[in-house]
């Protein structure tokens, strides 16, 4: 065998179904039990403080977890521990590095690139709303340069610490060419948020994406009940992970850990069913003379994102089957309006230049039956006019912002 054939076999032994079920559960049997324990400790005894204050300076130096008991649920938790074992085989990566909420998880991707001196970010729009108001607002001192995905090579600095790209974005489910994009990032490492398609979909890894982050709280719970952030990466970034996470303390809490490993079990067979359905519904709605654009993309998946020709608050209010929630990736189907809701952070300009239309709506299509879906679907389309006390006015100035940043003139990067 050649390394790569090699590397292939070591890296990838099992079918990714296999892996969904077996992985971060390998020594469950050795252990004499069959569902993964939960650890909730806080703290572990430890009668030896010299060989104590050895593993924290180990871990203080490298951010190489020390071996034996845990010193600290900070540093690091078994339970947890088992789902980032698990969510690293999934991406193909060499490790993975769990956070209280995707939002967490940027947030220490961010500081481990500044701590390091470099400042700069290269981002597509449209990101995810709360992804795209932490870049713009500068939050974590971080500067963000908006580009399209052709202008990534001449937007690299020499303080560039990272590209972000979203495919397929929230909520418009616009995708980037990841291998191009990877190119274009030259040693800059680029950021792929694969909350949507995940690893079932896609593995940006393989397409030379450095860095994959997930919301977890979407397809890898599944279930609506569990928030979460993790990211997927090589070994020694993972490190900066682990040291940035000690510090600043997003940590998964090991219920959550338990819950994400259980949703991985899983992951396989909702996303195929839930695609399956979504993609008959894009067909169905694309065929509709309600629907002016549908937007479903080309990897697939259980999102799907239209422009309605009449009022969109009205298809919100008409829903009774489908719940009208912001978030995604349960097993039931959620629809929102991005303009009023997951990207109200975003300012309208920048919004409406990312393709975020007020027509815009999102659906995460979940494992109810098809038919009682577009039944629902089509009911709410045919929906009459909102009543007064449910219509919701459109804003008449730009969207509230956090910070006092002058809105910027649409950027190059709206489709
Ligand atoms: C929800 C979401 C996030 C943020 O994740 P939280 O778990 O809500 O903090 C980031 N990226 C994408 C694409 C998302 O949909």
């Amino acid at each position: 065998m050649d390394t790569d054939t090699q590397d292939r076999a070591q890296a990838a032994p099992r079918a990714l179904a296999t892996e969904a079920v077996h992985a971060g559960r390998d020594d469950l049997a050795g252990l004499g039990l069959h569902a993964p324990p939960i650890d909730l400790s806080t703290t572990y005894p430890s009668y030896d403080s010299a060989a104590e204050a050895a593993r924290i300076d180990a871990f203080a130096a490298t951010g190489l977890l020390p071996d034996g008991p845990p010193v600290y649920a900070r540093l690091d938790n078994p339970t947890v521990g088992r789902f980032e074992t698990a969510l690293a085989r999934l991406e193909g990566a060499a490790d993975a590095v769990a956070f209280a909420s995707g939002m967490a998880a940027l947030t220490a991707v961010l500081l481990a690139r500044a701590s390091a001196g470099l400042r700069h970010v290269v981002a597509v729009r449209p990101l995810y709303g709360c992804s795209d108001h932490l870049l713009d607002a500068g939050l974590l001192g971080t500067e963000v340069t908006w580009v399209d995905p052709a202008g990534i090579a001449d937007a690299l600095r020499p303080d560039t610490g990272l590209v972000i790209v979203e495919t397929p974005a929230n909520p418009t489910l616009a995708e980037v060419d990841v291998r191009a994009v990877a190119h274009a990032c030259g040693s800059v490492p680029l950021l792929v948020d694969n909350t949507f398609a995940t690893p079932v979909l896609q593995r940006p890894l393989e397409q030379g994406a450095r860095i994959v982050m997930h919301s977890a709280t979407k397809y890898l719970g599944g279930h609506g009940d569990v928030m979460g952030g993790v990211v997927a990466c090589d070994d020694a970034f993972a490190r900066q992970l682990r040291q940035v996470r000690f510090a600043t303390g997003g940590v998964l809490h090991p219920l959550a850990g338990y819950l994400l490993l259980r949703g991985l079990s899983t992951l396989p067979v909702r996303m195929r069913a839930a695609a399956g359905s979504a993609a008959e519904l894009a067909r169905r709605l694309a065929a509709d003379p309600r629907v002016a654009r549908v937007h479903y993309p080309k990897v697939g998946g259980a999102m799907v994102s239209f422009e309605v020709n009449g009022d969109p608050h009205r298809v919100i209010a008409g829903v009774r089957l489908i719940t009208p929630a912001v978030s995604l990736g349960s097993v039931d189907t959620l629809i929102q309006h991005p303009a009023s809701i997951s990207h109200r952070i975003v300012a309208e300009g920048d919004r409406r230049s990312a393709g975020v239309s007020d027509r815009l709506l999102r659906l995460s299509v979940g494992l109810e039956d098809v038919e009682d879906l577009w039944s629902d679907l089509s009911r709410a389309l045919s929906a009459p006019p909102a009543t007064p006390a449910r219509t919701v006015p459109a804003p008449a100035k730009p969207a509230a912002r956090t910070t006092d940043a002058p809105v910027r003139e649409p950027s190059a990067a709206g489709r």
